[in-house]
């Protein structure tokens, strides 16, 4: 079969190669790549800044945000022959860690986690791939191709699901106003959840113009991208990893605000801050600032409900390019339109 492998920390290695088949020490489903959406962690490792190959190996191989069709299940494991499935991305650490004991490996203390398709674990970027039962999710029918956003979405699923703990720590939580910033797949898949919640919705972005700004009005959003100007949100959940846009969002909040990071900073951007000013803010408000990761299976199961629920013509439009896997290295160009780009190993 044919898999996309990459040598890590060796830039531009990446190239579509003969490999073997699928191992069984993987799990016992054997499943038929159908897609495989590609995202910022795809590109670092692509550019050799990021990514650990299996034990004894040189390359993996690449691909987290799967999309396929059951081919081969044992009976009784839940799965069955046609089943539109979706891989989990981390196995618990071996020790196990406490979190990692209970299921919540999102939360792993110790980080000897390992990562299908990133950190030591081959990923689902191949023709056919394995996955134990208890690491795959079931999706509606209905979804279709669109389930290749199920992974992203499992992230924001998560982070909603935190910033909803932290807000019932007062009885008398009711969030108005939520402030997403960043509109890449995972700002706007966060921006949705955000309105299947009902709440009042902002999105900011330097983006003037390709898909971002429709796709957030269409949700029903005010679409920013300049100053937010007096707008006081109750929970921001910060996509970007800016350093100027997560300090601006911490320090604008309601009273008992939520400020959810969810974006990763490339660090070595030093700005002013007046720590004191924050302190101050922070501790007289009750606010929140919290930083979320990763996915535990309730987050996956969260998303696939969000994206059920969800308006399937929005979804599509979130897919901007559909690239064959004969044409593969097209969908690793970065484009301006981009918002997801999906290989399509089903054309
Ligand atoms: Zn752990």
């Amino acid at each position: 079969m044919r898999a996309l492998t990459v040598e890590p920390g060796r830039p531009n290695s990446i190239r579509l190669e003969e490999v073997a088949p699928p191992s069984k020490s993987d799990g016992s489903v054997l499943v038929r790549a159908l897609a495989l959406g590609i995202c910022g962690t795809d590109h670092e490792i692509v550019a050799g800044d990021y990514g650990w190959p299996p034990a004894g190996a040189r390359r993996l191989i690449l691909g987290h945000e799967s999309l396929g069709q059951v081919e081969d299940a044992p009976e009784g494991c839940g799965f069955a022959r046609g089943d539109l499935v979706v891989g989990i991305v981390r196995r618990p650490d071996p020790v196990p860690c406490p979190a990692c004991q209970v299921g919540e490996w999102d939360m792993c203390r110790n980080g000897l986690y390992t990562e299908r398709g990133i950190k030591q674990r081959d990923g689902y970027g191949s023709e056919q791939f394995r996955v134990e039962p208890d690491f795959l999710i079931k999706l509606d029918p209905s979804l279709g191709p669109l389930g290749v956003l199920l992974e992203p979405a499992s992230v924001v699923a998560k982070a909603w699901q935190q910033v909803e703990r932290i807000g019932d720590r007062s009885a008398a939580w009711s969030p108005r106003v939520a402030l997403v910033t960043g509109a890449g797949p995972v700002g706007l898949l966060a921006a949705l959840i955000a309105r299947q919640r009902g709440l009042e919705l902002h999105v900011l972005d330097r983006n003037e113009d390709g898909p971002k700004p429709a796709l957030a009005r269409e949700l029903g959003a005010t679409y920013h991208t300049g100053d937010l100007g007096s707008l006081k949100p109750d929970i921001v959940v910060e996509c970007t990893g800016a350093a100027t846009v997560v300090l601006d969002a911490m320090g604008r909040t309601a009273p008992g605000g939520i400020v959810c990071l969810a974006g990763v900073s490339s660090g070595g951007h030093a700005i002013r801050l007046d720590i004191g000013a924050l302190n101050r803010d922070m501790v007289l408000e009750n606010d929140v600032v919290f930083g979320s990761v990763n996915a535990n299976r309730r987050h996956y199961q969260d998303a696939a409900d969000a994206l059920a629920k969800a308006d399937k013509t929005w979804l599509a439009r979130l897919i901007t390019r559909r690239v064959p896997l004969e044409r593969w290295r097209e969908a690793f160009e970065r484009r301006d339109d981009d918002v997801k780009v999906v290989v399509d190993f089903a054309a």
